[in-house]
């Protein structure tokens, strides 16, 4: 192994190239736009920045948010406190920082768009719009549009959701988190440095569709976007069956973030996966043990003991999370009510919102508390008590 060229330089591609190049690999990043802003709320979770602390530790400008309101229909507002705050970067100053980061490791990032690439001999040689390269290995970290047909995750249309909104002039303290009658989805407003990201994701329906619902909201919650910028991008997310088949690796590359379709399905939190993955594909790498013809058998292993197995089973619960009912209400509004009023509930919705609380084992908390949880609810409905925080609708 001598040469690694990086298609592409967002999260997951400067976090490989940083690692490979630190390792003493020779390491290539090649990206068409190198840091700008792409589409994305910023948000950065307590178990990203836990891991990769250098995401907390640092001066690029980032917001440090502690308070959320969740709404929900027939519910009213739960506010939550933060244990630990969520980090909102602009994606410019994020990927540029990343991508700062890979060059002092030793990597060359080179902005130019990989039209082609061709496997011959053993090797890669990658067509771009100044010239070819030849590598040994490809780390495909070209995002969610990925134009390369032959590496990476082959999205159906019922594997992504659609995400859209605008960057408004304002400024607000908290995060609001906004869930909709019948919407596999939700809006989020986001305060970031100089303005908000509000937006809106969402499953099986058509872009104008998931467009009015945000501009309704706007309108209602007073948020001109009438002179915001406006934007929209394709998020990954995945159904069931496709996780078990996903193409993330192949002879001589592995696909890691975005462009291996690695995004949880029910929040839409990427950036933590993207590294991640970047992170687990170059250690595959460069462990001596393995040789590159297996390095992807590996890394697929490797992915789905770590958090593969996770997501895939947040697939399995994703609809039932925006559309199914409990105690004949709407999940949502249960949510939103039950944080109002038990301690024990919103200590579950406080790891989820941190990271921290998988979704294989979220069944067995919520049943094991489940007496406890209800306990509370009534206890608070008898003496008209809500926990601190709590407000009504
Ligand atoms: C509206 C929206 C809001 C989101 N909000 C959040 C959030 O708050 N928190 C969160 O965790 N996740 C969020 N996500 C998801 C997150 O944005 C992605 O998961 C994350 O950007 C994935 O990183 P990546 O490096 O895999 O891909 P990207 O960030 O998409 O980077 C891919 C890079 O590849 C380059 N590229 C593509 N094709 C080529 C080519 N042919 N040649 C050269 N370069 C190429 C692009 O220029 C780009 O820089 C959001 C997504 C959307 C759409």
């Amino acid at each position: 192994m001598k040469r690694v060229a990086v298609l592409g330089g967002g999260p997951a591609g400067s976090i490989a190239a940083a690692k490979l190049a630190a390792a003493g690999l020779e390491t290539f990043v090649l990206d068409e736009k190198l840091a700008w802003e792409k589409p994305c709320g910023g948000g950065i979770t307590y178990k990203a920045y836990d891991k990769y602390t250098f995401l907390r530790d640092n001066d690029t400008p980032k917001q440090i948010v502690t308070d959320t309101m969740i709404t929900a229909p027939g519910a009213g507002t739960a506010s939550m406190r933060l244990r630990q705050p969520l980090l909102i970067y602009s994606r410019y100053d994020l990927n540029g920082m990343l991508l700062r980061r890979a060059e002092q490791a030793g990597a060359k990032v080179e902005k130019t768009r990989v039209l082609e690439l061709q496997r011959r001999e053993g090797r890669w040689n990658l067509r771009t719009r100044h010239g070819d390269l030849d590598a040994d290995y490809c780390i495909v970290a070209t995002g969610a549009r990925n134009p390369l047909r032959d590496v990476g995750t082959q999205l159906r249309p019922a594997d992504a959701m659609l995400a859209l909104g605008y960057y408004v002039p304002a400024e607000q303290a908290h995060v609001d988190i906004q869930f909709l009658p019948q919407l596999e989805g939700y809006i989020w407003v986001f305060p970031r440095r100089g303005h908000l990201s509000v937006g809106i994701c969402g499953k099986g329906e058509p872009a104008q569709k998931l467009r009015a619902r945000l501009e309704q909201y706007m309108r209602e919650k007073e948020l001109d976007y009438t002179k915001a910028q406006f934007y929209s991008h394709l998020l990954p997310s995945l159904e069931t069956p496709a996780w078990k088949t996903n193409r993330i690796a192949g002879t001589g590359w592995m696909a890691v973030g975005d462009a291996g379709g690695l995004v949880d399905p029910i929040t839409g939190e990427g950036l933590y996966y993207a590294m991640r993955s970047a992170d687990l594909a170059a250690s595959t790498l460069i462990a001596d043990a393995c040789p590159v013809a297996e390095a992807g058998v590996s890394y697929r292993q490797i992915l789905q003991h770590d958090f593969g197995e996770d997501l895939a089973f947040g697939a399995m619960i994703a609809q039932r999370v925006f559309l199914g009912s409990f105690l004949f209400r709407a999940v949502p509004t249960r949510m939103v009510e039950f944080m109002r009023r038990s301690p024990r509930f919103l200590d579950l919705m406080q790891d989820l919102f941190a990271g921290t609380q998988p979704y294989l084992t979220l069944r067995d908390r919520l049943l094991s508390n489940l007496n406890g949880t209800l306990g509370e609810v009534v206890m608070s409905f008898f003496f008209q008590r809500l926990i601190p925080g709590g407000q009504r609708a």
